[in-house]
């Protein structure tokens, strides 16, 4: 049985000649090399439509990289991969370690279930996989995303175009659901959220990432005042972002309790010392992986650094990590 379903009824679908259909209201989803596009026929709210512009390049001036090329996004996912086999990180950087540490307090096992929402060309969710054994389904509203992802799957992950406030998933489908950088640009994120904790079974678990409105004392805030807003130093408004509409870690912590999580938590990451060198020195990382006993004391010594400011949850970007009850 499919855990596919429609995300307009949530019917069962049935496989037709043209692609899945609702047997509900009878809608049909195209289907291209196992990946259905639940975005065609549905559409995306205006928020959305605009934010796949500016990542898919359509709006200039974003800053969005080449991630559509076929050769940097299996360049990204063979690096994140290697990466995530040493053991110690997800992605060859500071926030990599930071993202591992705390994926491993939700303790994926192997064979899980984990669904990655706004997966991109599937990076991140194929270092899931080979750090702790998971069976890995991503989404993306993304078309070009995600064809890039089915073209490079060294995981065997399975990849639909979908829309973060819709997802096409029955009820309980995953054992851990993982979004990166997806909830600040979505126009309604308690909803985002009440559909991870939808498709999550119960003993699942959800971790969130996204850049903090709290961002005093940080790296970019230094950036921002010392460069008197010349240069467009340390302003977080690329790739669509609106610093304004950024969440703090109590409010997303809020949202998952408010929609039926039993217990959540967030991790402050990438506060002064920790996003200063990855952004000044990004092959710091890379050169540890190759020396491990030296990763551990200088990790040490850069959580300690950060320490003060995260304890007062000032931070860059935060990870909300959320329980769902096991019965
Ligand atoms: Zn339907």
């Amino acid at each position: 049985m499919s855990i596919l379903c429609c995300p307009a009824c949530r019917g069962a679908l049935d496989e037709a000649d043209e692609g899945l259909a609702c047997a509900a209201c009878g809608v049909v989803y195209r289907v291209e090399r196992c990946s259905a596009d639940f975005t065609r026929e549905e559409g995306l709210d205006e928020a959305a439509t605009r934010q796949r512009d500016i990542y898919e390049g359509r709006l200039a001036g974003q800053g969005v990289g080449a991630f559509l090329d076929p050769e940097v996004a299996r360049n990204l996912t063979d690096t994140y991969v290697e990466a995530a086999r040493s053991g110690y990180v997800l992605a060859p950087n500071w926030l990599g370690l930071e993202y591992r540490r705390a994926l491993e307090r939700l303790a994926p096992f192997p064979g899980e279930r984990v669904l990655d929402v706004g997966c991109s060309t599937g990076s991140m969710l194929s270092a899931i996989g080979a750090a702790f054994g998971t069976t890995g389904t991503g989404i993306d509203f993304s078309v070009g995303a995600v064809r890039l992802a089915v073209e490079y799957n060294p995981l065997g992950n399975e990849y639909h175009v979908a829309d973060a406030l819709n997802l096409p998933f029955a009820d309980g489908s995953f054992d851990v659901v993982v979004s990166f950088g997806v909830i600040e640009h979505v126009s309604d994120p308690e909803r985002m959220v009440g559909e991870v904790v939808r498709v999550l079974a119960p003993g699942g678990r959800a971790l969130i990432y996204t850049t903090c409105r709290r961002s005093r004392w940080t790296w970019h805030w230094w950036q921002r005042l010392t460069s008197g807003g010349r240069y467009h130093l340390g302003v977080d408004d690329l790739a669509g972002h609106d610093p304004e509409t950024f969440l703090l870690p109590e409010e997303l912590e809020g949202m998952f309790l408010a929609s039926g999580m039993e217990r959540a938590q967030t991790v402050v990451v990438h506060t002064l010392y920790s996003l200063m060198l990855d952004e000044a020195f990004p092959g710091m990382v890379p050169a540890l992986l190759a020396k491990p006993r030296l990763l551990s004391p200088v990790s040490r010594a850069i959580e300690l650094a950060d320490a003060l400011l995260n304890d007062r949850a000032y931070g860059n970007e935060f990870l909300a990590l959320a329980w769902k009850e096991a019965s």
